[in-house]
């Protein structure tokens, strides 16, 4: 993770382009990708989830299986949403097959561009709070922002 979070920092640096960054759209890394600067990235994550049951609800994870539930809590019975695809297919969000699938994963990417357009509007050293790992978060601040704000001071 850290040799993946310096070789960005320094395209950033070395080339100032922009930086698309392939299937790291994970919620724990939208916060980071902000953070340093990437512009843009894809998931498949929203489609992943629906395949196993999972419902997200902003970055939180909630399961409509059993047999998948591990460690996400089941989607509370009073779960309402008024996105696009649950107008269309709520009844279906617990169902299995096809149906489930596709309501479950519309319902999901919509979640996540949302995600996305929330996190986009927040400073990056904000957005970077939001990553649960604790790791990353002190690399990305020693060898992103940290430098970032000491280059700022340069001439005071
Ligand atoms: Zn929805």
């Amino acid at each position: 993770m850290a040799e993946a979070i310096e070789f960005i920092r320094r395209v950033r640096e070395e080339f100032g382009c922009k930086i698309h960054v392939l299937g790291v759209g994970g919620y724990e890394f939208i916060p980071v990708l902000r953070s340093l600067g990437v512009d843009s990235f894809d998931s498949t994550s929203w489609i992943h989830d629906a395949r196993f049951g999972i419902v997200r609800v902003g970055k939180r994870a909630y399961s409509v299986r059993v047999r998948y539930r591990g460690k996400n809590p089941p989607l509370p019975e009073d779960f309402r949403c008024d996105c696009p695809a649950c107008r269309l297919f709520f009844e279906d969000l617990r169902k299995n097959g096809v149906a489930g699938l596709r309501a479950r994963a519309l319902h999901n990417a919509w979640n996540l561009l949302k995600f996305v357009e929330e996190v986009s509007r927040m400073p990056p050293e904000r957005a970077l709070r939001l990553c649960r790992f604790r790791l990353v978060r002190r690399i990305v601040l020693e060898r992103v922002v940290w430098r970032r704000l000491t280059a700022s001071c340069a001439g005071c």
